[in-house]
């Protein structure tokens, strides 16, 4: 296979971990005989500096023509002014709504010998194996009018939250066709007592479900979701959830996993790349984390997993997707951490030793199974 991979690296610890991600790529390349295109194209701050806007023509451009995107970080304190009309996390909404990336797709799967750097009891994270699907280009980040005004001589502020039936149905269909693949349950979240776009989400979910009948749906508000998420996590398979309420509840879960270093994301939508595949963005869902940016200790594993859910999705090689988390598996089984997942025990290693350890333990299960 020949492949176009568009590399956006982005800012902080951004570029450090696609660097790690894409020595992976490289390795299954060439062990399992395709050819990986990766350019790299700035985004967020860097493109900002640069060229004056978080996500240049050419960068767009590059990602309309690319069969998959793996995406860094975008941020950091120079940018960090929120009265600032131009900023970094434009990049990645205005890359989302272009490429039209509606559905954004978290695993959750602890490691089990991660489960110490969890804060929560060993035996709340048996069994647990969820993925999250959050609505993507709707709700209340995308809403109009969003503005400040002066209302009786103090700054009143305005966000609007908007949903389209069409735009709940796409993500409850991928959510159920996913379970469909996995335990055939869905958790619907809403805050369906307060508010009227979710009392449309939770009619409109429950009315795709009937096309699934044997998928399990459940609603849940998200003031009790969030509880379940710690007190009752294996009981959840696919969970579906709007874009604000997804990007807090993901981060929660994230906690479950030891650590966000650890946890991959995919962005998926209505565009397909030269494959007929999803033209799908690929990042961690971690930050830029300016806090360790150029020091050599970022856990590089959310976005070399992210790079395997971009073989899966994309370009539809789930072969080389397991090897690659197997490869990942084994390394974490053998005791090596990086500084976030680390134990008082062992000293953590550098990204760069992560890496060459995954990819080490790559080409060895390569040679042993054939
Ligand atoms: P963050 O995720 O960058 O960092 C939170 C904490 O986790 C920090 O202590 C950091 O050191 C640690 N951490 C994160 N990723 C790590 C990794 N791979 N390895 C080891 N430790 C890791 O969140 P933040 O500090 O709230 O935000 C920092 C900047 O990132 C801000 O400018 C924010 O806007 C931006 N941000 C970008 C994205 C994105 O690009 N998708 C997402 C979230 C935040």
């Amino acid at each position: 296979m020949k492949a176009k991979i568009t590399l956006l690296p982005g800012d902080g610890i951004g570029p450090e971990v696609v660097e790690a991600a894409s020595e992976l790529l490289k390795t299954v390349g060439e062990v399992f005989g395709h050819k990986f295109e990766m350019d790299s194209y700035l985004i967020g701050g860097c493109a900002i500096d640069e060229y004056k806007s978080p996500l240049p023509e050419k960068t767009l451009k590059a990602c309309e023509d690319a069969d998959a995107i793996l995406l860094g970080a975008v941020g950091g304190l120079k940018w960090d002014d929120p009265s600032a009309k131009v900023r970094p996390e434009q990049g990645l909404l205005g890359l989302r709504k272009n490429l039209d990336l509606y559905a954004n797709l978290r695993p959750v799967l602890p490691h089990p010998d991660l489960v110490s750097a969890s804060p929560l009891k060993k035996e709340y994270l048996e069994g647990v194996d969820m993925l999250v699907v959050r609505e993507l280009t709707g709700g209340i980040y995308f809403g109009q009018p969003r503005h400040r005004q002066s209302v009786n001589g103090e700054t009143q502020a305005v966000d609007t939250m908007v949903y389209k039936t069409s735009e709940i149905e796409r993500a409850a269909r991928l959510a159920f066709s996913l379970a469909h693949e996995r335990k055939n349950k869905v958790s619907s979240i809403d805050k369906s007592n307060v508010l009227e776009t979710s009392r449309l989400w939770r009619e409109t979910v429950s009315s795709v479900s009937k096309e699934y009948p044997s998928v399990i749906l459940e609603h849940l508000l998200v003031d009790a979701a969030a509880m379940h998420l710690l007190t009752r996590p294996s009981d959840f398979d696919v969970i579906v959830t709007s874009n604000l309420f997804g990007d807090i509840l993901t981060d929660e879960a994230s906690v479950l996993t030891g650590s966000m270093g650890n946890m991959p994301s995919a962005s998926l939508g209505s565009k397909k790349n030269s494959f007929g595949l999803p033209l799908g963005l690929y990042e961690p869902i971690h930050g830029s984390a300016p806090d360790i940016a150029g020091k050599g200790v970022a856990n590089p594993i959310g976005t070399i997993l992210s790079s395997a859910l971009l073989l899966r999705h994309s370009l539809g090689l789930e072969e080389e997707a397991k090897a690659l988390e197997n490869a990942v598996d084994v390394t974490l089984n053998t005791g090596i951490r990086t500084a976030d997942i680390a134990t008082q025990e062992k000293e953590p290693v550098s990204t760069e030793k992560m890496t060459a350890k995954i990819i080490e333990n790559f080409d060895q299960l390569e040679i042993i199974s054939g």
